[in-house]
């Protein structure tokens, strides 16, 4: 159902999307927002202003708008929707490096003490200091108007400082809304509804029912075009210290008191401060560090990291670690993490390996149960139970494993129009909950710093050992150190 705000004699919301023009406005953030219009979630009165460094005009930034929607989500864009939702936008062209970028947004705004306003910051950290000293100069930045911001923040604890701070000077903590996409998606949200909303996961969630944990995040691709980037950050940056962690910390945290976004988060901030640290005297025997060589990955030929560089790196391209929670809870319990591109298949899952039975009486046949949590490329969860094999053996009872499956795809297929449902793009439910003034799916500052804290340290302990990235061939699942981490601790395997 729509609302209108300002007609309400509330504040008028204004969503301002610096980077209107980029890659990820054009891929996610506009598609989200005219998704979220059509079905009835933006106020009727909510305007967008697309600020870049383009200027292409309005008309033809709507128009390129218009087709990156269609491209992206054009099965289920309703025409009447798409005109309504074309005629919220105006596109502004400020660079971030003219004085008067501030003063000119505000020309746009007009009355800011009537609105409402959230900035979408879509554009490289290193603008984020002066654009926000552009809104604070300008008057622009107070309550309740917030900002949204996207990673990397910062490539360590040092320069995460520096962004954050940056950032707070013009929003306090409760207005900064830092995105990690993976929370918004709708198979992470559920982690939380699964491990909270039944009864029977809670007693075994510990150390003395559960033997080990992996969480994978798998790429078929490579770096392409993001290689000038990708070459600074390596995957411990990239994709360790912010979607596997949070990840880690939605399977291993206590129970929040309630959904309040400062109790979901201080709950998830102890977890990370609870990880093992990992130093120079067992770097060896708890990380693997690779990089992709010549092969064959996503469909392609690949010719290697280096040669795509053109030149020596020592940027890994796949990591695994071994984490350990020094807490009550998990005490004796690893959780194994990795993440690479160029791997054979595009997967994000999670595995819980439960311990096998204490006295088996059916043999060897009785295997442990395992949950298995696949967020990507199906969602679905499947628990694996011991069952007796159907049929008569003169043996007596055989066992055999059986997967208790529930398909999230088949769970919400509940259109009658033909239509596959729509999966909804992650930032759908972030920007929403940023409309909303609801951070609990954002990360607070203490999250970030308490993940860079752990993985500096590795980095370090990598460097103080000159453990290189080791090369396995594009197509295949990391390098050779990364099956004997967890080959290392005896009756583990990846779940490949
Ligand atoms: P991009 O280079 O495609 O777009 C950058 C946008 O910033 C453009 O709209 C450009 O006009 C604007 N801009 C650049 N310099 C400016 C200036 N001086 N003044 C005003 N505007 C300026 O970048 P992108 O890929 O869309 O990424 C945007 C942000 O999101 C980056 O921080 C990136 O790390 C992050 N991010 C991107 C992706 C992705 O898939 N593209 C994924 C995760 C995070």
């Amino acid at each position: 159902m729509s609302a209108s705000s300002a007609s309400n004699g509330v504040r008028q919301q204004v969503f301002v999307l610096v980077g209107g023009t980029g890659d990820l406005a054009m891929r996610m953030l506009w598609p989200s927002l005219a998704m979220l219009d059509q079905d009835g979630f933006l106020s009727d009165d909510l305007r967008i202003i697309s600020v870049a460094r383009e200027d292409c005009g309005t008309e033809a930034c709507v128009d390129r708008i218009g087709a990156a929607v269609m491209s992206r989500v054009g099965e289920w864009v309703e025409p009447a929707a798409l005109k309504r939702f074309r005629k919220r936008i105006v596109h502004v062209a400020l660079d971030a490096a003219h004085d008067n970028w501030g003063v000119k947004l505000k020309d746009e705004l007009g009355d800011v003490d009537k609105l409402d306003i959230v900035y979408f910051l879509s554009v490289s950290p290193s603008l984020f200091k002066p654009i926000c000293e552009h809104i604070e100069k300008a008057g622009l930045n107070k309550a309740p108007n917030r900002v949204v911001i996207e990673k990397p923040i910062g490539r360590d604890l040092a320069t995460s400082k520096i962004i954050n701070d940056s950032v707070a000077h013009a929003f306090d903590e409760a207005r900064t809304f830092r995105i990690d996409h993976y929370l918004g998606k709708e198979t992470v949200q559920n982690l939380i509804a699964l491990r909270f909303g039944n009864m029977v996961f809670e007693p075994l969630w510990n150390a003395q029912s559960i033997d080990h944990i992996q969480i994978t995040i798998a790429e078929t691709v490579g770096v392409a075009d993001r290689l000038g980037y990708y070459d600074e950050y390596g995957a411990i940056r990239d994709m360790l210290q912010n979607h596997l962690l949070q990840l880690l910390c939605l399977l291993a945290m206590e129970p929040p008191s309630s959904l309040a976004s400062d109790a979901l988060r201080d709950e998830k901030v102890k977890v990370l401060r609870s990880l093992k640290p990992i130093t120079a005297a067992n770097v060896v025997n708890t990380t693997a560090r690779g990089q992709y060589g010549p092969g064959f990955a996503d469909g392609h030929p690949i010719a290697g990291y280096e040669a795509e560089k053109g030149s020596p790196s020592n940027t890994e391209t796949f990591v695994a670690i071994k984490a350990e929670i020094a807490n009550w809870r998990w005490a004796g319990t690893p959780i194994y993490m990795r993440t690479g591109k160029c791997l054979p298949s595009r997967a994000t899952e999670i595995v819980i390996q439960f311990k096998p039975l204490p006295h088996s009486i059916f043999g060897a046949e009785a295997h442990a149960n395992r949950l298995l949590i696949r967020l990507q490329p199906d969602e679905d969860i499947s628990l694996t139970l011991m069952n007796k094999a159907p049929g008569l053996t003169a043996e007596g009872m055989h066992l055999q494993p059986l997967d208790l499956s529930l398909s999230l795809i088949k769970a919400f297929d509940g259109n009658d129009d033909g239509k596959p449902p729509r999966r909804r793009i992650a930032y759908e439910r972030l920007i929403l909950d940023a409309l909303n003034g609801n951070n609990a799916q954002f990360v607070r500052r203490d999250e970030v710093e308490a993940a860079w804290t752990w993985v500096d340290g590795i980095i370090q302990a990598w460097t103080d050992t000159h453990m290189k990235p080791q090369m396995y061939p594009a197509g295949t699942f990391g390098p050779v150190s990364a099956f004997r981490l967890i080959e290392r601790d005896e009756g583990r395997v990846w779940n490949d």
